[in-house]
C-alpha cells in the first residue's frame, strides 16, 4: 500500500485519498465499526473515534507522520525501533527499568555493610511484577506507585488500601507489597539520608561538632530539650528546635550515576557560538569569571554551578498563622535552560523550622551547608560518572543567591532599610525621611543620567535643586570584605547577651557574612540577586493602588500632600483646609470615577489566552472600583503587557507614557534572550522612566522598590536572563512543599519525611 500518500500537503488529492484508503484498511480490519484508534496528531493511536470523526481530526491535525506501519489498524508489528508515540510510552517504560537497576547500582555504596540486602533489592530490579509481566519489574512497580504518592501527597493509610488492592487486581504470584510498611522497607534502602541537628530556639548556635553533646545553649543557657507542660521539667530527648539538614554530596553523587543527567550536565559546555545573545547563565561574564580565575576548575565541565535561594513559608495555609520555616532550596547551572528550573533538578539542602524566622541568625543554620561547599570546592570528592563511565573529582561553586529584597538582606548582610537600603549603591545610597509619611523615600535618579541631559537643570519639576552629582561604581566583594572584616558576629535572638560591641562600625552592613568562608565568594560579580519577581510586584501594586486611590495601598493622601508643602515643592497641590474637611486638589495622576470605571472595565472584559494570567473578571471589582486577590503573576501580566493596554483611554498623556515606559522596560527585562547590544539603551531609557516618574509622583510613591530598578540591568548584563534566576520556580516549589504538610503541629516534620 503507498504511505507515501499520506505525507503529502493535507489540502491535496492524494492526502484525500490516502486518507479514504487508511479508513477502508482500519474498518476491515476492526472488529467494532464505532472505536478505532485513531492516528492524527492529537490523539496519537490512544483513543478511539468513529471513521468519520478521524477522517475529520485526519484532515484537521493531520497524520503522525512516523506511522508508517499500521500495527494499531491489523498490520504485522514491525520489528523495527519504536515509532509512534503509543509505543514510545513502552520505550520509556524500558528505559526507566533500566533506571531503577541505575538507581539500585547507586544504592551499592550506601548498602556496602549489608550486601544481603543489596542482593534482594537487585532481584527486585529484574523481577517481573508478575509472571509474563513485560513493562513492570517489582522494584519499578513500586518506586512508580510511591513517586505517584509523593507528587499527589496522598496518605499512607490511602497507599496502603491502593497495594492492598492492586494485588488483588493482579494476577496471581504478583510481587506488589501489601502493605505500606513492607513498601517503605524496599525503599528507604534506596532513599537518601537526611540528618536532624538541634539548634538553640534563640538561633545563637547549632548542637554540632563539639557542642553535639552539650545540653543547654552556652551563649544564652536556654535548654536544649522542650519543657514540658508546666515549664519545669525537661523532657530529655524532644529537642527545641531542628533543623533538617540534606546532605548535597551524596544527592550530587546520584546525579552523575545516571546516564541521561550525567549527559546533561555538561550540556554548558557544548560548542556553542556566541551570537550577541545571552540565553543561559554559562554565557554571562559572572561565569566566564569562573573560568578566567580557575581555570583548573573550568577545564571540567562536570564540575558543578550552584545557586541557592531561601525564603520563609507558612505551611499553615490560613494567613492567620504566623508560623514561619524556611526552606533553602538549590538549584545547578550546568543543566540546559529548560531543566535547570525543573522541579525534579531542585534540590532542598536545609529546611529551618519555626516558628520565628531565622533572621539574620540564618548564618548559623547555613553553617552545615558552607561546610559541604567549602570541601566540594577545595579538594572535591570522588564520584562516578555514568555516562563517561569513569571515576572523577567532583568539585561545586557557589554563583549567587536568590531572594525576595528582606532574605536579601539576611543572606547578604546588607541593611535593606533606612538611609542606606540600597546594597548596590550603598553608603551612596540616596534617601530622605519624609517628615509626615514617616517614611524613607529614594529618588535622585538624576544621578544615573549622561551629564549633559536637560533634566539635570531642571528644578522645580523635581527637588527644587539642579543635579550635577554622578554614581560610584558599586564596592567589589573585595572591598566589602575589608569593610565588613571588622565586625564580629554574635547570634541569638537574646537581646541580653548581645553585647554593644558592634557600635557604628559600619553604616551598610550587619554582620560578616558566611558566605565569606567561601574562598572564592569575594571575587565574584554578583553576590545576591535582586529578584526581579518581588520588585515587579511591588512596584505594580503600588502605580495601581495609587491609579485608583485604594486605601492602604495608594502612596498619595493627606501626608504625602503635607510633605510636598513642607519641601516647597509642586505647592498648588497642598492640602486646603476647609471649615470641617479636607480638601486634597486633583494631581496629573488622579483618575475621576468615570475614568477609574474605564480602567476597571476595559480590565474585567480583557480575553487572554488560558493559562495567561487568573481571569480578570473575579478579580476586579466593578462596585468599589479595586482590584482583589490578585497573586505575584497576575501583577506579572498587568506589568508586562496589560496596564498599557487598560490605561489607553484614561490619564493625561504624558504620565501615561511614562507608566508604559516602565512597563516596557519590564517586558525587554524579562525576555528570555538578552540581547547584549541593547542593554545599553534598556539602561539608559529606564533612568529617564524613573525621572519621568519623579516629575510627576509625590517622594512618597519612591520606596526602595522603584529606586532598585535601576539596578536591574546591570545585573542581567553580569548574570544572563531573568527566567533562570528569579523566585517563580522557588515559590512554586515551596507551595508544593506545603502540600506536605499532614500534622498541623509538626509542619515541617511531614515536610522532611516526604
Ligand atoms: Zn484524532
Ligand atoms: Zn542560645
Ligand atoms: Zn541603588
Amino acid at each position: 500500500m503507498d504511505r507515501s500518500r499520506m505525507s503529502k500537503d493535507r489540502r491535496s488529492k492524494d492526502y484525500t485519498d490516502g486518507v479514504e484508503s487508511f479508513i477502508v484498511f482500519a474498518l476491515q480490519h476492526s472488529s467494532s465499526k464505532n472505536s478505532i484508534k485513531c492516528p492524527c496528531f492529537q490523539c496519537g493511536n490512544m483513543i478511539f473515534h468513529t471513521s468519520q470523526k478521524i477522517r475529520e481530526h485526519l484532515f484537521f491535525y493531520g497524520i503522525d507522520q512516523s506511522y508508517h506501519t499500521w500495527y494499531w489498524h491489523g498490520e504485522a508489528a514491525p520489528s523495527g525501533p519504536p515509532t509512534n508515540r503509543a509505543e514510545r510510552h513502552d520505550k520509556v517504560h524500558f528505559n526507566d527499568v533500566d533506571s531503577t537497576i541505575e538507581m539500585v547500582q547507586a544504592a551499592h555504596d550506601d548498602c556496602k555493610n549489608d550486601p544481603e540486602l543489596f542482593q534482594t533489592l537487585l532481584e527486585d530490579a529484574q523481577k517481573p511484577l508478575y509472571p509474563g509481566c513485560r513493562n513492570f519489574t517489582k522494584l519499578f512497580a513500586l518506586v512508580t506507585l510511591y513517586n505517584l504518592k509523593a507528587r499527589y501527597g496522598w496518605s499512607d493509610k490511602s497507599f496502603s488500601e491502593l497495594l492492598r488492592i492492586l494485588g488483588d487486581m493482579f494476577p496471581l504470584n504478583n510481587e506488589l507489597p501489601l502493605s505500606m510498611y513492607e513498601a517503605k522497607k524496599t525503599l528507604n534502602t534506596l532513599g537518601m539520608e537526611s540528618e536532624k541537628i538541634h539548634a538553640c530556639p534563640n538561633d545563637c548556635i547549632l548542637y554540632r561538632n563539639e557542642l553535639n553533646d552539650a545540653s543547654s545553649c552556652p551563649t544564652c543557657g536556654t535548654s536544649r530539650w522542650k519543657l514540658d507542660r508546666t515549664r519545669t521539667k525537661k523532657r530529655k530527648g524532644v529537642p527545641a528546635k531542628v533543623m533538617w539538614y540534606f546532605p548535597p554530596i551524596p544527592r550530587f553523587k546520584r546525579l552523575f550515576q545516571s546516564r541521561k543527567i550525567a549527559k546533561d550536565l555538561i550540556w554548558h559546555a557544548q560548542e556553542k557560538e556566541f551570537d550577541g545573545k545571552m540565553r543561559h547563565p554559562s554565557d554571562s561574564p559572572s561565569w566566564k569569571l569562573v573560568d578566567h580565575r580557575w581555570p583548573d576548575f573550568a577545564s571540567e565541565p562536570r564540575n558543578l554551578r550552584l545557586a541557592i535561594s531561601a525564603d520563609g513559608i507558612n505551611p499553615h495555609s490560613s494567613m492567620s498563622s504566623r508560623h514561619s520555616c524556611w526552606p533553602v532550596i538549590m538549584v545547578i547551572y550546568n543543566l540546559p535552560p529548560w531543566l535547570c528550573m525543573k522541579r525534579k533538578f531542585m534540590m532542598l539542602s536545609l529546611l529551618i523550622s519555626g516558628p520565628r524566622q531565622p533572621g539574620n541568625d540564618i548564618d548559623v543554620y547555613l553553617a552545615p551547608l558552607l561546610d559541604d561547599l567549602k570541601m566540594l570546592w577545595d579538594e572535591g570528592v570522588e564520584s562516578y560518572d555514568a555516562h563517561r563511565q569513569e571515576l572523577f573529582t567532583l568539585r561545586v561553586v557557589l554563583l549567587w543567591t536568590i531572594n525576595d529584597f528582606p532574605a536579601y538582606g539576611n543572606l547578604s548582610s546588607c541593611v535593606v532599610k533606612g538611609y542606606f537600603a540600597c546594597p548596590i549603591c550603598g553608603e551612596d545610597t540616596y534617601s530622605h525621611r519624609l517628615k509626615h509619611g514617616k517614611k524613607n523615600f529614594y529618588t535622585g535618579h538624576r544621578r544615573f543620567l549622561p551629564c549633559n541631559h536637560p533634566f539635570r537643570k531642571q528644578k522645580k519639576a523635581f527637588n527644587g535643586e539642579q543635579e550635577f552629582g554622578s554614581t560610584s561604581q558599586p564596592l567589589s566583594g573585595e572591598e566589602i570584605l575589608r569593610k565588613i572584616d571588622v565586625i564580629c558576629n554574635s547570634w541569638g535572638k537574646n537581646k541580653i547577651t548581645r553585647g554593644k560591641l558592634n557600635v557604628k562600625t559600619t553604616n551598610c552592613w550587619k554582620k560578616k557574612s558566611i558566605f565569606f568562608d567561601l574562598e572564592y565568594w569575594k571575587y565574584l560579580h554578583v553576590r545576591h540577586n535582586l529578584d526581579v519577581m518581588h520588585i515587579e510586584k511591588n512596584v505594580c501594586e503600588s502605580i495601581i493602588g495609587t491609579l485608583l486611590n485604594i486605601p492602604g495601598k495608594t502612596k498619595d493622601g493627606l501626608n504625602s500632600r503635607l510633605d510636598l508643602v513642607e519641601m516647597g515643592l509642586r505647592c498648588e497641590l497642598g492640602p486646603r483646609f476647609e471649615s470641617n474637611r479636607t480638601y486634597l486638589p486633583p494631581t496629573c495622576y488622579t483618575l475621576s470615577k468615570v475614568e477609574k470605571k474605564v480602567f476597571c472595565q476595559t480590565l474585567s472584559q480583557l480575553k487572554v489566552p488560558e493559562g495567561y494570567c487568573s481571569n480578570m473578571r473575579n478579580l476586579v471589582s466593578m462596585e468599589d472600583l479595586k482590584l482583589y486577590g490578585l497573586k505575584s503573576h497576575d501583577y506579572h501580566a498587568l506589568m508586562q503587557q496589560l496596564l498599557p493596554v487598560s490605561l489607553q483611554s484614561v490619564l493625561p498623556k504624558h504620565v501615561r507614557h511614562a507608566i508604559c515606559r516602565l512597563s516596557f522596560f519590564f517586558n525587554a527585562l524579562c525576555s528570555k534572550v538578552v540581547d547584549v547590544a541593547a542593554l545599553d539603551k534598556l539602561q539608559n531609557d529606564v533612568v529617564v522612566t524613573l525621572c519621568l516618574l519623579e516629575k510627576y509622583f509625590p517622594p512618597s510613591f519612591f520606596d526602595i522598590m522603584f529606586h532598585l530598578i535601576v539596578h536591574l540591568v546591570r545585573e542581567v548584563r553580569l548574570c544572563g536572563p531573568v527566567y533562570l534566576r528569579w523566585m517563580y520556580p522557588f515559590e512554586r516549589f515551596m507551595k508544593f512543599l506545603k502540600g506536605y504538610v499532614r500534622n498541623r503541629n509538626r509542619p515541617e516534620g511531614c515536610i522532611a519525611e516526604c
